[in-house]
């Protein structure tokens, strides 16, 4: 039988193409493995987000050809957002190399392999460019929780971000073939189900604007959620990433009302200073972002939020950083991934502003955000203690295999000792005995 193996760098969306990618090959008969030294392919899906992400995939690639020597027909393959970024190129610099395949070539890469089995070599499939959407719909049975991307690509074109390039024009699924494929993951035990989509709020914006149905009031994403919160065995809806210029007031009521749809919302910040956002072009001012987090914390009674946050981009200031550290105290983000800005060659912000702040001083404002990050966390999660949360189980504990973990509907960490009978997907009652900033421990209540 030919095995092959996947390793996968970066974001969601790429674990759920390489999912996707498996099963796809599965269906061909093909095995995947887990080690590399076991496979007859090597697929690298790849991420373009950071050089460094780059730089780690060619390393790696690089190195795989040292198992040629034992097997001088391994096909390897690489596909994802760095084979449509850099496409070709890519054999000149790993000529051992079989195949490159582009975002929306997946279904492509089954041919790719048999004919780079067939002794083929340096096959490309980068797509013409054009907005497609080419779903591999499928799913590896039995997950608890499971993902599903809805939307692709970006219009947004903030300065820094490599995406909407990598991952073209936005374009949405119908929403009658995701409730399909969720209907069919909860049928198979999923009860978590995370949407994905690089600008999700902007789910199926384009296709009203084709149609003539876009008004500034509508969310066909808040249409979106309300499909999935219908379909029966799914007890919890996440999702990932909204834009704040598309949280509308069609959106908030539909993410604050609907019982499935988890209240703990990942909202990208980016910066808190007015001129950084507009240097970023991001489309919003601090204040607009305050507004709409502000919409949402009075319409529940609880709610966690998470963001993303940049550091020392072009021109930034003490005084543009210290308004983002501001506003982020004033939010109290419960989690947020801090990046040092770093120029990614292609985005306008390479190409026309100067990486201006020195790395000593991104690397001291993120020790700052992160420090302030970790003490609110750890305040925040203390008032957990001694009461009960509603956990879904999601099986043995990574670190500890006596323990088992799950997340609560605020997407807290819970680590528990198992009663008898308990099972993955079950939910159970916890009461918090312990917390720290990253997790808290619990004991079953029966
Ligand atoms: S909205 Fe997100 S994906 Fe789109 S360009 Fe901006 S950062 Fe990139």
């Amino acid at each position: 039988m030919i095995r092959f193996y996947i390793k996968t760098y970066g974001c969601q969306m790429n674990e759920r193409e390489s999912e996707a990618l498996a099963c796809l090959l599965d269906s061909l008969g093909y095995m995947e493995c887990f080690r590399e030294e076991d496979a007859d392919i090597i697929i690298l899906n790849t991420c373009s987000v950071r050089e460094q992400a780059e730089r780690k995939a060619i390393g790696k690639a690089g190195l795989l050809k040292r198992l040629m020597n034992d097997k001088p027909n391994l096909v390897i393959g690489i596909i994802g957002c760095m084979a449509q970024n850099r496409g070709k190129a890519l054999f000149e610099m790993i000529p051992h190399l079989s195949f490159v395949a582009g975002t929306e070539q997946l279904h492509q890469v089954p041919d790719m392999i048999e004919k780079a089995l067939g002794g083929k070599r340096h096959l490309a499939e980068l797509g013409q460019g054009e907005p497609v959407y080419h779903e591999c719909p499928g799913h590896k049975p039995g997950g608890v929780c499971a993902m599903t991307s809805v939307m692709r690509g970006c219009n947004q074109f903030c300065t820094y971000c490599i995406v909407p390039y990598t991952r073209g024009r936005e374009r949405s699924r119908e929403i009658p073939a995701i409730v399909d494929e969720i209907t069919m993951l909860a049928e198979q035990g999923t009860k978590e189900i995370l949407l994905l989509g690089q600008n999700i709020t902007a789910y199926g914006l384009v296709e009203a604007r084709e149609k003539g149905t876009y008004t500034p009031e509508i969310s066909p994403f808040a249409e979106l959620l309300e499909a999935v919160n219908g379909i029966p065995g799914i007890e919890r809806i996440r999702f990932t990433s909204p834009h704040v210029r598309f949280m509308n007031e069609r959106y908030i009521e539909a993410i604050c009302s609907l019982p499935k749809v988890c209240k703990s919302f990942h909202v990208p910040l980016q910066s808190g200073s007015d001129r950084m956002l507009r240097l970023m072009h991001r489309g919003y001012t601090a204040d607009e972002y305050l507004r709409r987090i502000d919409a949402i914390k009075s319409r529940l009674p609880e709610v966690a939020f998470s963001t993303d946050v940049i550091v020392g981009f072009s021109g930034e200031t003490q005084e543009d950083f210290n308004a983002t550290r501001e506003l982020m105290k004033t939010v109290g983000f419960d989690m947020a991934y801090i990046f040092r800005y770093s120029p990614r060659a292609g985005t306008r912000s390479a190409e026309t502003m100067a990486d201006d702040v020195p790395d000593e001083v991104k690397h001291e404002r993120n020790q700052i955000l992160l420090g302030d990050l970790e003490e609110f966390a750890e305040k925040r999660n203390q008032l957990f203690k001694g009461r009960v949360l509603q956990v879904l189980v999601e099986g043995v504990s990574k670190r500890n295999k006596e323990r088992w973990t799950g997340r609560s509907d605020l997407n807290k960490t819970c680590n528990f000792t198992p009663v008898p009978g308990l099972k993955e997907g079950d939910m159970v009652n916890l009461r918090i005995t312990r917390c720290s900033a990253n997790s808290l421990s619990g004991e079953v209540v029966m």
